[in-house]
């Protein structure tokens, strides 16, 4: 029986140092915040309560006994006071009822006041062989119904606000609910299990000695800015639980044998807890990780896009910029070379007309690359000016306007039309008549002798037009036709021996146009010498 006594001392003990260690580290750590008083008025509370019950069971004088018991209650119903505001303030502050909180205060001082000076609750005490115990009086109910409604009212503040917390404040809340889980399993063991098995509640105080782990996760969560998650804080826990279960046990076996055996069980998992523990420390570790580079990750496609915006703008805007004072310079031009302004000499005349088409061609490169970042930027959305052509009338006018280059190179430029006229279609006239001249002015281009070919046909399955231009000129190798028109700037090798002043920039901007009135633009050769096949698909729609 003393050794019972001997542990219960050495219990009280750690638990008083730990308790004081514990309000004081917390209060310390922050005067100033509620919930730091609040958590060392709860623990001094508690520490009292401890030693009250320890005094009142171990002595042998029932009269002391009896005033200790007591005070043991009555400091009881003081904590839950106390825990009851804690609730409401930790982790975070949550809008009060004012009316509950002065019945839970009123309601607990009146169970203070009865437990201490009444014999109501406890009306006296049983001599036993290692001290007393209580002798509950009438009232016993009074005053573990209102108890067990406290402990719930105070869950339930802390359940409630548990949806609008964040996480690092759900965390906080999940510390605290661990602690009071070790604190039931205790109490369950000790206070229900113990008694039950021995017929004697004096292990029952190990029970209330288990409140230093809901103060010590509490204090955690309090003060630590970092938690380690709940999962690892619930192996440690396990780990130190069959830790502890695991070194008693050898002391607990009737042989020799059984106690090496156990014990050897216990360095067994001694190393088995330490890499289990190591393990979930690192995939916390890990997990934090990916969470941070998850955030950085986001942080920094945000700062792409606006960057990418910016970029998008500044080339928009910075085209129309260059355009205007071109169109100036173009107007004033026109007018002096019309001799608005008086008669020109005849070599002022020559060089400005040169000047004057140069300038042309600058505004047609501003034109074309403005175009090209618009269908880039904005993938063709609102650029195309669409509206009803008849496909045939576009491509005469095209051949009319190419027809004197294809005459001075000797080449012959013939067209073939379906028999049945092709469907209306709603395009941007501007746009593709610049395509159809590009495509069949590159096949003048690119062709020495014999000439080009244009096929204009109904794909009835695809309701779609096929257009085609095919020419016998210097043809394309086929490791080049991946690359023709799929980039600004991409030139054939053979291509710019025969027209060094070409950009390539041409195809790649008509495949644009094509593609956004959601058609296809490609080419086929057989190879160098053997001329090339450029196809248009539009969908007539
Ligand atoms: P450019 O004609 O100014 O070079 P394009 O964008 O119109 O630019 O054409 C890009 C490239 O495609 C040309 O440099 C050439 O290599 C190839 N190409 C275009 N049309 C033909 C063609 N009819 N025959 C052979 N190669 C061609």
């Amino acid at each position: 029986m003393n050794s019972v006594l001997l542990i219960n001392q050495i219990f009280l003990f750690l638990n008083v140092a730990v308790g004081c260690l514990l309000a004081f580290w917390v209060f310390s750590a922050n005067r100033q915040e509620k919930v730091n008083r609040i958590f060392f008025i709860v623990t001094i509370l508690m520490v009292l309560w401890t030693i009250f019950a320890f005094l009142g069971f171990s002595t042998k004088e029932p009269q002391k006994a009896l005033i200790w018991y007591r005070l043991n209650y009555g400091v009881v119903a003081l904590f839950f006071i106390v825990s009851y505001f804690f609730s409401i303030y930790f982790p975070k502050k949550i809008a009060e009822n004012r009316f509950l909180t002065k019945f839970v205060v009123v309601l607990c001082f009146l169970l203070f006041l009865i437990s201490v000076f009444s014999n109501l609750i406890i009306s006296g005490v049983k001599e036993k062989e290692w001290g007393t115990e209580i002798i509950f009086g009438e009232g016993k109910l009074f005053y573990y119904i209102p108890i067990f409604f406290l402990t719930f009212l105070i869950l339930y503040n802390l359940f409630k606000k548990y949806f609008i917390l964040t996480k690092e404040e759900r965390l906080k809340i999940q510390y605290v609910l661990v602690g009071i889980f070790v604190f039931a399993l205790a109490n369950l063991i000790f206070n229900i299990g113990f008694t039950f098995l021995t017929d004697s509640v004096q292990f029952s105080h190990f029970g209330d000695y288990s409140a230093i782990f809901i103060l010590g996760f509490t204090a955690l969560a309090i003060v630590k800015r970092e938690l380690f998650g709940i999962k690892v804080i619930l192996t440690e826990l396990l780990v130190g639980i069959m830790g502890v279960v695991l070194v008693v046990l050898p002391f607990l076996m009737p042989t020799p044998n059984l106690k090496i055996l156990t014990l050897a069980v216990f360095l067994l998992f001694l190393i088995f807890g330490y890499y289990l523990v190591n393990a979930t420390h690192k995939e916390e570790g890990r997990r934090e990780e990916a969470e941070r580079m998850a955030v950085q990750e986001r942080a920094l496609r945000l700062r792409t896009e606006r960057l990418t915006r910016a970029r998008d703008q500044f080339i928009l805007s910075s085209q129309h910029y260059f355009r205007t004072p071109l169109t100036s310079i173009i107007g004033f031009l026109e007018m002096v070379l019309d001799e608005s302004y008086g008669k020109l000499p005849e070599k002022v005349k020559e060089k400005l007309g040169l000047t004057s088409r140069s300038v042309l061609e600058l505004r047609k490169r501003i034109e074309e690359s403005l175009d090209i970042s618009q269908f880039q930027i904005r993938k063709g959305k609102g650029i195309l000016s669409l509206e009803e052509v008849r496909v045939e009338d576009l491509i005469k006018n095209v051949i009319e306007e190419l027809k004197p280059q294809a005459k001075e190179k000797n080449l012959y430029l013939e067209v073939s039309f379906p028999e049945n006229p092709l469907p209306k279609m709603k395009l941007d006239k501007k746009r593709m008549f610049m395509v159809f001249v590009n495509l069949i002015d590159n096949g003048i281009k690119h062709t020495l002798k014999g000439g080009i070919k244009l096929f204009l046909e109904y794909l009835k399955d695809k309701n779609s037009i096929l257009f085609s231009v095919k020419d016998t000129g210097i043809g394309i190798p086929k490791e080049e036709l991946p690359f023709i028109g799929q980039m600004p700037f991409e030139r054939g090798r053979k291509a710019k021996e025969l027209t060094p002043l070409g950009k390539g920039i041409g195809l790649y901007l008509s495949r644009l146009v094509v593609e956004a009135h959601g058609g296809k633009l490609w080419t086929e050769s057989e190879g160098i010498g053997k001329g090339s096949v450029f196809y248009i698909e539009l969908p007539v729609k």
